[in-house]
């Protein structure tokens, strides 16, 4: 079913196959509007089916998406430490990104996925990171621990001043 958008309210509108080529009114402007025939749809859906496949890259598998989302966690977890109060909602985040970046990279052990060719392919500025699928979790990890590192900083430093002294 072809789906066209009215040229002057821009309201997304689905009309049935049948009215194809036809003329309609737009549902909330009543403008006028021509209802693209099949060729078009059957021309799209051509060109899209011959590209399709080698130009949507392969998602990333679930070990990496983990490991990003512990990343972006630990990042987050930093940021919140400079916020007054921020820093118990840093430790339950920086936690949680922990949890998921050890998730991740078990699972980069127990399954082999590949990584889209684009990342994998791509050694760049950093030395190759990024291009296995468990530097995502491994980066993730640290930068959650970094996080609660500096969060709990404060209360490690009482404790091994106590100890020292
Ligand atoms: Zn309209």
């Amino acid at each position: 079913m072809p789906r066209i958008v009215c040229p002057s309210c821009h309201k997304k509108i689905h009309p049935p196959d049948h009215l194809a080529g036809r003329r309609i009114m737009c549902p909330r402007c009543e403008a006028v509007i021509v209802v693209p025939t099949e060729l078009v749809e059957v021309m799209e859906s051509a060109s899209l089916g011959e590209t399709a496949s080698p130009t949507e890259e392969p998602p990333f598998p679930p070990a990496a998406r983990l490991g990003i989302t512990a990343l972006v966690l630990g990042i987050i977890s930093i940021f919140l430490l400079c916020v007054p109060f921020g820093s118990y909602l840093s430790i339950g985040l920086s936690s949680i990104g922990l949890l998921l970046g050890l998730g991740g990279l078990y699972r980069a052990r127990i399954d082999s996925e590949p990584l889209p060719p684009a990342v994998a392919g791509g050694v760049g500025i950093w030395g190759g990171f990024g291009t296995r699928v468990r530097d995502y979790p491994v980066g993730g990890i640290t930068a959650c621990f970094l996080a609660l590192i500096l969060a709990l900083w404060p209360f490690l430093y009482q404790w091994l001043s106590k100890q020292w002294s």
